[in-house]
């Protein structure tokens, strides 16, 4: 009999149950118990569902109070000295000090980026010299042992050794991170005896084996699997890869020793051969072939074909079937969107109905009579690709028609520059990122109109106010380049993509982002096309306002489509190319208007990134094309500036200035200004704000300190290119704060501009 399991479920809970838990807890208004009680009926509800689902364990240590890398740190006792000496045993204030910082004690919070490429945030590991790991958080023994008592058959789930290492950061100059790897596998040892006597099947994850791996971190993994499968002993490891192909590393990971190999064959689908050819005679192959990061239902009949022809090669009792990789990163259940059009929703699958996917899957290979029908799925799968609803003809020609004219501005960047002295900006001008405070009062004008509590003249009217109100203090600060405000823009991409043909909104389909935050990914499933302007009437307004230029304010199509979930019967590229003709006839139309200056953001341009970097030049030619589709077509004496935050881009800076951006502003500040070693060494060729205050915290920055960093930009960035602007969107603010810093960001401008004109 095939077994069946996902590599994890969700846990913020279908009603997110375990954000207004934990935020309440947070605040002080409930009781650890009562989180305690919250956490025990998620984990017991997601137990049983995938046990009514009919697969054959049920996963354990996929639930976590906040991130299970940061439960991987606690287990290992490896708490950072600032949070104090380490303890014997993390508790949760300890924990939570580490995951959102202790305001009490002035500590902030442990560094966080996003886990490979996805949207979800880790809490970055640590690893100093005198680090002694110690097994200091036992909940995933505790868990395990509570659903063997709850009468399941439970696999419990960890972060593999090499991947966490090979995650942490070091600080201290010429110390090896792998010289800690024996004392860290020491402590999992420890956990893997107990595990190992609670169940048949531990997994364990080395996603890190899918990317580009330092040569330490592949001499050091046979080692450490040695010690690990010893200490497993009756119960057997299944080494789980996933969000790329094994490739370089495949062989390492079938000389393992475990029990069991688990591979993404979404992503990774052209290994498999190889795959086969080499799998030695005791593994078990986990064929992860439910789609864990995309919300479609699976193609069941090239699916199970798939697996037929596997289980065919080894038998299908060597065979596991399984999501390709957690399924943290889709919603929880179809059944909370009620909302939705019944055509699209029966296109699609959240975890819940990607565990019943699973056992349908199974019961093909076994030709057991299955609960849901084959034919039913294939049906809706079939609809979904050839619907008229997805496939947009004019948009298809378009698409064909683009020719590299349509990708380069009219003259380059130093003639564009000449044409542009009309805007008659001084030297070292000044701007801000998009967003001014998203006050209380502008969320409930927000929701009283999409609730259709107010009309839509009232909410205009609301809005044009609010930006009258935004366009005179930024003059009263003086500014040289303003914004609007994006007061009516809940989010960058939603405000879009519910103004875009061949995208549509879940009411709940809510994925974790870090800790308590949720994100809500609009979904593309058609063509895109833009049937009428969407920024242009209150951009207008806004610089009907002022002499000075305002900013148009537009979302890029790398962004939108990296925060979507896309359909996945077009190539992404292709995808990203329609999202671009849509801007692009947006930004042609705010230049018909009289806008003068047009931003086009693209924070997540990096985030985008294959896992290998092999794959990076195909990624960052399209995305850059896509950027220069958007851009291009304006005149000369139009200034395009773009956006770029949340991540360090020294590795692509070649294709950033590729963009040909006339301005780019950028995050630098919480680096210390980093990014400006880069061009130390890298000629960036048009003009640059580098972020000079972090956005982040309610902090006031001097004048003083702003002239600092301003004068270090200098020594990299002739004055004539330098501009001077925050890190970031000031939405997240309140406004004493954010008129107070932009106060001091001008006026050190100022002074600047004084001593060198
Ligand atoms: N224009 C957006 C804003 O100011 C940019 C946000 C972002 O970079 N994430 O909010
Ligand atoms: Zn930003």
């Amino acid at each position: 009999m095939v077994k069946m399991h996902v590599l994890g479920f969700p846990r913020i809970g279908g009603r997110r149950e375990l954000k207004t838990a934990l935020e309440s807890f947070w605040r002080g208004d409930c009781a650890r118990a009562e989180l305690e009680a919250t956490c025990t009926a998620l984990k017991e509800r997601h137990w049983s569902i995938q046990k009514r689902s009919g697969l054959s364990f049920v996963s354990t240590g996929d639930f976590s109070l906040y991130d299970q890398v940061l439960d991987t740190t606690a287990m290992l006792g490896l708490v950072p000295p600032r949070y104090g000496s380490t303890p014997a045993a993390v508790d949760d204030d300890l924990y939570f000090a580490m995951a959102r910082g202790d305001a009490a004690r002035d500590l902030p919070a442990m560094e966080m980026t996003k886990w490979f490429n996805t949207n979800y945030h880790y809490l970055v590991p640590e690893i100093w010299p005198e680090a002694r790991p110690t097994l200091a958080r036992r909940r995933l023994v505790k868990d395990t042992r509570q659903a063997r008592e709850a009468g399941y058959l439970p696999k419990p789930v960890l972060v593999g050794p090499i991947t966490y290492l090979a995650l942490a950061k070091t600080y201290q100059e010429g110390f090896s991170r792998w010289e800690k790897l024996g004392a860290i596998v020491e402590v999992y040892a420890a956990v893997l005896r107990e595990l190992g006597e609670l169940c048949p099947w531990i997994q364990i994850d080395e996603p890190i084996l899918c990317a580009d791996m330092e040569s330490e971190a592949r001499e050091a993994f046979l080692p450490a699997y040695r010690t690990l499968n010893a200490a497993a002993s009756s119960a057997r490891i299944l080494l789980t890869t996933y969000f790329d192909a094994l490739d370089d590393n495949l062989d390492l990971a079938l000389a393992s020793g475990c029990g069991g190999l688990h591979v993404d064959l979404v992503q990774g689908r052209p290994m498999i051969d190889a795959l086969l050819e080499r799998l030695p005679e005791e593994m078990v192959l986990s064929a992860g072939i439910v789609d864990g990061r995309n919300i479609w239902k699976t193609d069941v009949m090239q699916a199970s074909g798939l697996i037929a022809s596997i289980a065919e090669r080894i038998g299908p009792e060597r065979l596991m079937l399984s999501s390709s990789c957690s399924l943290l990163h889709v919603p929880v259940d179809l059944i909370h969107e009620q909302a939705l059009d019944p055509q699209l929703k029966r296109w699609m699958s959240f975890a819940v109905q990607k565990c019943a996917e699973i056992r349908l899957l199974g019961d093909m290979l076994t030709g057991d009579p299955p609960a849901l029908s084959p034919g039913a799925h294939a049906a809706d799968v079939h609809s979904r690709r050839t619907g008229p609803r997805v496939q947009n003809e004019e948009v298809r020609a378009r698409c064909r028609a683009v020719g590299t004219e349509m990708l380069n501005r009219r003259s380059p960047y130093p003639r564009r520059r000449e044409a542009q002295a009309w805007l008659d900006l001084p030297l070292l001008p000044t701007t801000t990122i998009g967003s001014f405070p998203q006050t209380g009062s502008i969320r409930k004008k927000r929701r009283q109109f999409k609730n259709s509590e107010i009309s839509a003249a009232e909410y205009e009217t609301f809005l044009r106010e609010e930006i009258r109100r935004e366009i005179e203090i930024q003059e009263d600060l003086g500014l040289d380049v303003l914004v609007h405000g994006e007061a009516e823009r809940n989010d960058m991409v939603e405000y879009f993509g519910e103004r875009l043909e061949g995208f549509c909104f879940t009411e709940n389909g809510w994925v974790q982002s870090y800790g308590s935050r949720c994100v809500k990914p609009p979904v593309i499933f058609g063509d895109v096309a833009r049937p009428a302007p969407m920024t242009v009437s209150l951009s207008r307004y806004a610089q009907s306002l002022t002499r000075r230029p305002v900013k148009g304010m537009l979302t890029g199509p790398v962004t939108i489509l990296c925060w979507s979930f896309v359909r996945d019967d077009l190539e992404r590229s292709e995808v990203c190319r329609q999202i671009a003709l849509a801007v692009r006839d947006e930004v042609l139309d705010l230049e018909a208007q009289g806008i003068r200056i047009i931003q086009i953001d693209e924070p997540a341009l990096r985030e985008g990134l294959p896992l290998k970097r092999r794959h990076w030049g195909d990624y960052l030619g399209w995305a850059v094309e896509a950027f220069r589709l958007a851009t291009a077509g304006v005149a000369d004496a139009t200034q395009i500036h773009t956006h770029m935050c949340y991540s360090e881009f020294n590795a692509i800076i070649a294709s950033i200035a590729a963009l040909d951006a006339d301005v780019i502003s950028i995050e630098s500040s919480r680096s210390k200004m980093e990014l400006l070693d880069t061009f130390a060494v890298f000629d960036y060729p048009n003009a640059i704000g580098p972020g000079v205050y972090d956005i982040h915290s309610a902090r006031v920055p001097s004048q003083e300190e702003i002239v600092a960093l301003l004068e270090r930009a200098l020594t990299f960035i002739p004055q004539e290119r330098l501009w001077v602007n925050p890190d970031c969107g000031l939405k997240t603010r309140d406004w004493p704060e954010t008129v107070a810093s932009l106060r001091n960001m001008v006026a050190a401008a100022r002074v600047l501009r004084a001593a060198r004109s």
